[in-house]
């Protein structure tokens, strides 16, 4: 452990920060050049910077040429629209010289995007309480595409004499506990997807992979309906997907493909996706950014997480601080998914790993 964590160390010197002056020598005319260099990149983005705010008739300078011009007339650069250029020739002659600072800011803004908070979870419509993490303690009605947690068809079963839950919206029973006609089944399903519900691509897309409900198994259908609910905003859709591309399932094994889906899977909130990100760069000694992930599963909720992140403490990747902080976000969001009525489901539906 302690010797990955080292290694991380060292590896951070490589992270494009200023190296340490040894303060026993003097430094030499190169060095002044380069300090030279440094300073008048740094003049040129807080100029750059202090421009964004003013409107279009703020005034640029041509990263290759240095000319100024209007902001608006200026060419910018179309990966990390961060630098600007007086004419196309300026950036094409500038591109190889921008190549590597260019890679640099899109990493560094893709990474804004992948640290920053996911969405807050969906709620429950019945008792408005946060859906729980895992999809085993919530079902999804296709009578009316909603999604409603144990608790709440626990005490709808109860209310109907302990027998089954009925959809509190339309008196129909949910998709996952009964076995409608297969035409009824996949004509609602049919008519929540053309409406844009993503959770039912990926009900249909389960119906595919176990060839249920009448229709022919077909793991490359359920691929297709992944990713149509993760573009509809089912994180879980994303994460199926991910899945798919990490084990070949019915696609060609594609590493970066499945990194790509974990990753937009846990932007959008599966926790699942962010743990496994988490261990994806634990594996490659990338402790720090291992944290990152496991403190944001850990303030979803996520018990999985937990015990990683208390290690993560213990070997001081995190502060104090930030462990207390996570801790506190932890209980809040446990607090929040939990109620008297899933405990009760819980113990009537059975236990679950999470
Ligand atoms: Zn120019
Ligand atoms: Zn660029
Ligand atoms: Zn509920
Ligand atoms: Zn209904």
């Amino acid at each position: 452990m302690s010797t990955a964590y080292e290694q991380k160390m060292i590896c951070n010197k490589n992270d494009g920060a200023p190296e340490q002056q040894d303060d026993n020598q003097p430094p030499s005319s190169s060095d002044i050049d380069a300090i030279d260099a440094v300073a008048e990149d740094i003049e040129k983005v807080t100029l750059l910077e202090n421009s964004n705010d003013i409107s279009e008739v703020s005034k640029e300078f041509c990263a290759a040429c240095g000319k100024e011009g209007k902001s608006c007339d200026m060419n910018t650069c179309n990966k990390c629209k961060s630098v600007k250029y007086c004419n196309a020739a300026c950036k094409k002659k500038h591109r190889s010289k921008h190549k590597k600072k260019c890679e640099r800011i899109v990493a560094e803004l893709y990474d804004e995007k992948l640290f920053a908070d996911p969405p807050s979870r969906e709620e429950c419509p019945i008792c408005f309480q946060l859906l729980p993490l895992d999809a085993d303690q919530y079902s999804f009605f296709s009578c009316c595409g909603k999604t409603i947690c144990d608790g709440c068809i626990y005490a709808m079963r109860e209310s109907e004499g302990g027998v089954l839950a009925l959809c509190a919206f339309c008196r129909k029973p949910p998709t996952t506990y009964i076995s409608r006609s297969n035409e009824v089944n996949t004509k609602q399903l049919k008519n929540l997807m053309a409406a844009g519900n993503g959770s039912a691509f990926l009900v249909l897309a389960g119906y595919y992979v176990n060839g249920s409900y009448g229709l022919p198994q077909d793991q490359a259908k359920a691929n297709e309906l992944y990713l149509k609910a993760g573009e509809l905003g089912c994180s879980t859709g994303y994460y199926n997907l991910a899945d798919s591309y990490n084990q070949g399932e019915r696609v060609e094994v594609d590493k970066t493909k499945a990194e790509h889906y974990y990753e937009l899977a846990a932007m959008g909130g599966s926790v699942l996706a962010r743990h496994n990100l988490g261990c994806a760069e634990w594996e490659t000694g990338n402790l720090h950014r291992a944290m990152k992930h496991f403190i944001i599963a850990v303030r979803s909720g996520f018990e999985g997480s937990l015990e990683i992140v208390k290690h993560g403490f213990e070997c001081e990747l995190i502060t104090k601080d930030e462990y207390a902080n996570t801790l506190r976000l932890y209980h809040e969001r446990q607090k929040e998914m939990r109620s008297d009525m899933r405990d009760k489901a819980r113990g009537f539906y059975g236990s679950f790993p999470y």
